[in-house]
């Protein structure tokens, strides 16, 4: 390809909507253009790193034995209501309507759609097990696009789906994904970590998480992960053993105190000279529509998805203070935030108010209380005397760095990741509810037991992008580059220059080598810095020297530079590229 042809436009600046940086590079390199929130042009240079990103998902889910399907992107209703996800799935599904006035929704993930491909197609334990997998645009409408490709709301994703006829099968097809995902990874040039994870909406039990680990705002995630063993997970799953603290707040009798304007935690344990650890903090939260009060200990955080868990619910949110007060109204009381306790909260609306207390609470003496008053505490309260414990107690809580590894009990540390894949064991979770069975050997019709297994293909190349850059642009990984090569005459109106740098273009494209000769008449700065940003692997500039028959060859990934001869310099680049792709 010759620039002067090339369809790309670098910019001057950064976007100024971008705040991290492979969505700043990937604009001002010329590979992305936004059409609306969440939705982007994938421009030429673009498409070419994620045709190869798509080619090596491709390759490695195709050598572990799965097979590609396409299914298409508008899904009905009516496989969503035999699931029991039309209900229950948030705005985040985009529904719409065809001129007959049928609902129909836009793909977020095609759970739906397989299980009914297999349950027409896979009737015989003999054609078991299966795994079919497809790449295609996703839509969601999430509530904060952000980060460009990163968390956009169109989106490529290869989803996988494989049906079983037992656990076993589950597990072994399970541990051949993991496999082929590590690979995956690698060959994009990213180190993953897998972690256990929440399995959220799409549901099951079993699941992990692929991992980018950085210490940017581009990790979304907070990774919890241990030094001395093998643990580590999600901060919505991760769970951990607490350092002893003291639980008994030793105050001689249970009585209401004033507390004025003491609603913060942190106030309320200064003005009441007793740590934060015996105070049994209480918070409001609504839970898809419903209301659910959090109790935990006062020095502790609740863990949204968790608590989210615990009732079952698909969308989590604290309560805002209007909703707070009309709750607390409804009940008889008079209280903001800050002075919430369960006792004698029932019922909101149409809800019944749920309680649930975080394991950290059960242990309390003697400890601090809200009791739906303004400026009130009860001090010295104790469980069943002064207020009941509530019947469901769940691990709710927020795991911190330094608390004790559930494994080995050493301390804990946290990173930030990008999840570019993932696992989950679904179970029968899609196939019970949609009917969808097989044949077993007994004679008797069973449904599958299925597993779901995604990437994000384009957060993947964004991922490599956030993992390999510096502050001249991106240093793409040799696997996933638009091209491998540019080749820079410094001045085109050179004739030796020219015809040198035109013989290496013919010579490495003849090779195989993906390559762009940089025949524009600008200066040779300027065509550096367009290098260095867009992030070719190699560059090879074709300058003054060339009059003692040598050429400049530069690794992007290193800075390195040296002179060589022409023939050198190929080969040089042709070793590089074979040894990893
Ligand atoms: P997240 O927790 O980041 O929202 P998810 O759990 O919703 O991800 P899945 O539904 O399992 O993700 O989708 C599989 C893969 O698709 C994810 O691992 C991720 O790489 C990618 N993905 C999910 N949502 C987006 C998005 N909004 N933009 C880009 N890629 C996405
Ligand atoms: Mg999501």
């Amino acid at each position: 390809m010759r620039m002067s042809k090339l369809f790309v436009q670098t910019l001057r600046e950064y976007p100024s909507d971008a705040e991290v940086i492979s969505h700043k590079l990937l604009v001002k390199a010329g590979y992305i253009r936004k059409l609306t929130s969440g939705v982007y042009n994938f421009l030429p240079l673009m498409w070419r790193v994620l045709k190869k990103v798509e080619n090596i998902v491709r390759e490695e889910m195709d050598a572990a034995g799965a097979q590609e399907l396409l299914m298409p992107f508008v899904q009905p209703k009516e496989l969503w209501v035999e699931s029991g996800r039309w209900d229950v799935y948030g705005k985040e599904l985009m529904r719409l309507k065809d001129r007959h006035n049928r609902e129909m929704c836009l793909g977020p993930t095609h759970e739906e759609i397989i299980t009914s491909i297999a349950r027409d197609g896979l009737k015989s334990y003999k054609q078991l097990p299966v795994n079919l997998y497809q790449i295609q645009s996703k839509f969601r409408d999430e509530v904060r696009p952000r980060f460009g490709l990163l968390r956009g709301r169109e989106f490529i994703m290869k989803d996988a789906y494989s049906f079983a006829t037992s656990q076993e099968e589950l597990d072994k097809e399970y541990q051949n994904m993991w496999q082929a995902y590590t690979k995956i990874f690698k060959r994009c040039g990213l180190e993953t970590k897998a972690v256990q994870s929440d399995s959220g909406a799409i549901g099951g039990s079993v699941s992990h998480e692929f991992m980018v680990i950085t210490d940017t705002d581009a990790g979304e995630n907070d990774v919890f992960y241990c030094e001395h063993c093998d643990y580590s997970a999600n901060s919505n799953h991760a769970i951990s053993n607490l350092p002893q603290v003291t639980i008994d707040g030793g105050f001689s009798k249970a009585e209401i105190v004033d507390t004025p304007n003491v609603g913060s935690i942190e106030d309320l344990s200064k003005f009441l000279n007793c740590p934060q650890t015996v105070i049994c903090k209480a918070l409001v939260y609504i839970v898809d529509k419903a209301p659910v009060i959090a109790l935990i200990r006062g020095d502790k955080t609740v863990e949204e998805t968790k608590l989210m868990n615990a009732v079952g619910g698909l969308e989590i949110r604290i309560a805002t203070p209007a909703e707070i007060e009309e709750l607390m109204k409804e009940n008889g009381f008079n209280a903001i935030a800050g002075f919430i306790g369960p006792k004698g909260l029932k019922k909101y609306g149409e809800y019944e108010i749920k309680i649930i207390a975080d394991k950290t609470v059960t242990e309390l003496k003697n400890f601090v209380i809200g009791i739906n008053q303004t400026d009130k505490h009860l001090v010295g309260a104790n469980w069943g005397i002064d207020v009941e414990l509530p019947k469901q107690i769940e691990d709710i809580r927020l795991v911190e760095r330094g608390e004790l590894c559930p494994q080995c009990g050493k301390p804990l540390q946290v990173t930030r990741g990008i999840e570019v894949g993932n696992i989950f064991q679904l179970g029968t979770k899609y196939s019970k509810p949609m009917n969808a069975v097989y044949l077993d050997v007994d004679g008797k019709a069973k449904p599958y037991i299925m597993g779901c297994y995604g990437i994000g293909v384009t957060r993947t190349a964004a991922a490599a992008v956030e993992a390999h850059y510096d502050e001249f642009g991106i240093k793409w990984p040799i696997q996933i580059a638009p091209y491998h090569v540019v080749i820079v005459p410094v001045n085109i109106k050179d004739e030796l220059q020219m015809s040198v740098a035109e013989k290496m273009y013919e010579d490495l494209k003849s090779k195989g080598i993906e390559v762009v000769l940089d025949d524009r008449d600008e200066r040779a700065g300027v065509k550096f810095k367009d290098a260095d940003l867009i992030g070719f692997p190699f560059r090879v500039t074709v300058g003054k020297t060339i009059q003692e028959g040598l050429v400049e060859y530069k690794i992007r990934e290193t800075g390195e530079q040296i002179q060589l001869k022409p023939e050198d310099a190929l080969e040089e680049i042709s070793k590089a590229i074979k040894a990893v792709i």
